[in-house]
């Protein structure tokens, strides 16, 4: 729960806008993995009957793993989020007093996050025999035991001229 009280806001008049800011610790939201703390920053406003309506900027430095050499990756994110608030109940009334931001902000994490992490794009990965970081240097069993696959590949192509 990252709660925000809204209760002063409800009773401004409609349009009425407050800020929002936020500092979550890493630690209060372990499932986002996060290298450091995660900003947010906004504003709410007062719909009256429909609501209130959150409009924030989420900033973050996310902890990854790159996809080819399984090295720690700081991915730093900075990215849009809005959401309206509803009253609910309808006897009675249940009218908002603090929204809980953490389902926006989780959202938002998961939509900013590339589907594929890598330290560099020509990050040359891992050996898949031997398990040696290439960006380290090659290891002995790249060149005398080529991938099956390839070499059946090469038997149907005509010889190179070299
Ligand atoms: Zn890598
Ligand atoms: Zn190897």
């Amino acid at each position: 729960m990252l709660g925000v009280a809204v209760g002063d806001l409800r009773s401004r008049p409609v349009g009425f806008q407050q800020a929002v800011a936020l500092r979550v610790s890493a630690e209060d939201v372990p499932d986002l993995g996060l290298a450091g703390d995660l900003e947010v920053r906004g504003t709410a406003t007062n719909l009256g009957e429909d609501g209130v309506r959150v409009d924030l900027q989420v900033e973050a430095v996310l902890l990854r793993e790159c996809a080819r050499c399984l090295r720690d990756v700081e991915l730093p994110i900075d990215t849009e989020a809005e959401e309206t608030f509803h009253d609910s109940g309808d006897e009675p009334l249940i009218t908002l007093d603090t929204i809980d931001l953490e389902p926006v902000i989780h959202e938002a994490v998961v939509l900013a996050e590339p589907m594929r992490v890598l330290c560099s794009p020509d990050c040359r990965g891992l050996c898949p025999k031997c398990g040696k970081d290439w960006n380290e240097g090659p290891c002995d069993c790249t060149d005398d035991e080529p991938d099956p696959r390839l070499a059946a590949l090469a038997k149907l192509l005509p010889p190179r001229e070299e």
